[in-house]
């Protein structure tokens, strides 16, 4: 994808090399359309749309900055994948660090391609970091808990950021292609409404870093699925496989669910066509590391 390949080799400060990073960190920020690289010791990306509001603290991880080795190398954020805990913990120390949020304060998602939307509050503090996770399918969570850091993974799979400036409450989901279809995104912003009373025409919602429109190959019946229900998004490409633009499908979702066009970012960043920068599944398959992206309301207005 054109954009993303250009954004790539703009961030490419000097050379860099898979296990050979050598990139000036400048505390500058580099642009690209709806995201910024913000260039700090341990790198993240973020929404220009999210940056403008003080009372958030936002960021998308990249692989980049952290101490784990060989297929995680370096930022893995996953604790279940090989990787060796003391090191996944490390690099949510440096990632929070970063971003400015209180890692003792995450709170993770179970996510298993399911589409249970969760509401955090205090108890759950450190939820899947210094305690095991007390429920097993929660792929998207809501709060209006200052301080709480919601974190959402990836790896290809869709990351999605929601903030209500007016009701003062933030949301993550996770959408592969189940949680598309189940419009995972749409439950996530019926649960703000019900919980916290929001305004659907209030909400910004930001589409993070994940498989592109032109990486990701689909046949059977997940083609069969979103060609029904989401034309738009399917691009036929012969011998009974398609193209399936996430982004596009989960941008019609939150449209239906009473977001404004110009309230929905979409960051353009492809995981896959830069997977040197972040974790791709359909490029690593399952011996990578986890991407994340985090948001949180400042504990002070
Ligand atoms: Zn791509």
């Amino acid at each position: 994808m054109q954009p993303a390949i250009a954004w790539r080799k703009e961030i490419m400060v000097g050379s860099f090399e898979q296990d050979e990073i050598r990139m000036e960190f400048a505390g500058t920020r580099k642009t690209h359309g709806q995201m910024l690289f913000i260039e700090k010791e341990v790198p993240y990306l973020a929404f220009r749309t999210l940056l403008s509001e003080p009372e958030v603290r936002h960021g998308c991880a990249t692989r980049l900055g952290g101490v784990s080795e060989g297929c995680f190398a370096s930022l893995n954020l996953g604790f279940f994948r090989g990787d060796p805990e003391e090191k996944v913990r490390e690099n949510f120390c440096r990632i929070c660090d970063s971003i400015g949020v209180d890692v003792n304060k995450v709170v993770l998602p179970k996510q298993v391609h399911e589409c249970n939307v969760r509401r955090v509050t205090e108890e759950d503090f450190g939820n899947g970091i210094v305690r095991p996770l007390p429920y097993d399918s929660v792929d998207a969570q809501v709060t209006n808990v200052r301080g709480a850091v919601l974190a959402v993974f990836g790896a290809d799979c869709v990351p999605i950021l929601f903030y209500d400036p007016a009701g003062h409450a933030i949301g993550t989901a996770h959408a592969g292609w189940r949680g598309s279809i189940g419009r995972i995104a749409q439950k996530t912003v019926e649960t703000m409404t019900r919980e916290f009373g929001t305004d659907p025409k209030q909400i910004k919602a930001c589409i993070g870093p994940s498989i592109c429109g032109e990486c990701y190959e689909v046949d059977g019946i997940v083609l069969r699925r979103f060609s029904e229900e989401f034309p738009e998004a399917v691009t036929a490409c012969g011998q009974g496989k398609g193209l399936l633009n996430l982004w596009k499908v989960n941008e019609t979702v939150l449209l239906q669910a009473g977001l404004l066009p110009e309230h929905i970012t979409v960051s353009g960043v492809c995981t896959k066509c830069n997977s040197d920068v972040f974790f791709s599944h359909r490029v690593m398959g399952e011996r990578r590391g986890n991407l994340a992206c985090f948001i949180s309301l400042a504990e002070e207005k």
